[in-house]
């Protein structure tokens, strides 16, 4: 669904980085200094392939997923939930949750969301900064099934497809979209130009 973004494919080869265990680092432009005007653009091709899934919120995980999400959010007018990694101690509302295994800290955490921020019946559009083993879109899947929505559409900012995410979620039957979609990553080369494959 869609092509793949070139500003954003220019800026992992310009400013990403390659570590071992098929982890990529791009806190450069995503995930620690944000790059606005790379995210706005994420959000308007979010916006765009996304306009027909009849999306009534767009969802995320924090805390590098809001970044995209929101700007996804804004160019669809629509509003931005953010589900969190900790309970907080403050909030006694009711809570939908799940336990996600992560990828890159080789940990389980606790996903959760109010309910009262998922209406039943109301369709879900999820988007992510990485998709990897699936597992954190396969529990925010899990959360609105658990509030009685539906999830209308994921969109992942960098695929690697290399993993088996997006095997996992197609089983979903939702559309996916993401916007680079890494066929190939290699450590040991420093030129990132010849150590990261697009598909
Ligand atoms: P998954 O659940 O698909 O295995 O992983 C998704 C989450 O793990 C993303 O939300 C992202 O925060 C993190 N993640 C997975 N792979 C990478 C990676 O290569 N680099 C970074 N920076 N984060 C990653």
């Amino acid at each position: 669904m869609g092509e793949q973004l070139e500003a954003l494919q220019r800026r992992i080869l310009e400013q990403g980085r390659v570590l071992s265990g098929g982890v990529l680092r791009v806190d450069a432009f995503l995930n620690q200094r944000v790059d606005m005007r790379l995210m706005r653009e994420v959000g308007s091709a979010f916006a765009e392939r996304f306009e027909g899934a009849g999306a009534g919120v767009v969802l995320t995980v924090e805390s590098s997923g809001i970044a995209p999400a929101g700007m996804t959010a804004l160019a669809m007018g629509l509003p931005l939930v953010v589900c969190k990694k900790q309970a907080s101690r403050i909030t006694r509302d009711e809570r939908l949750s799940t336990m996600v295994h992560s990828f890159t800290k080789d940990a389980e955490y606790e996903l959760s969301v109010s309910r009262e921020f998922i209406a039943e019946g109301e369709r879900v559009l999820f988007i992510d900064d990485f998709l990897a083993m699936g597992e954190a879109a396969l529990g925010v899947a899990r959360l609105v099934g658990q509030a009685g929505a539906v999830l209308a559409g994921i969109g992942i900012v960098i695929e690697k497809s290399f993993q088996p995410g997006r095997k996992k979620l197609e089983a979903l039957g939702v559309p996916i979209s993401s916007l680079a979609r890494i066929a190939r990553m290699d450590p040991d080369e420093c030129d990132n130009r010849k150590a990261i494959t697009f598909m």
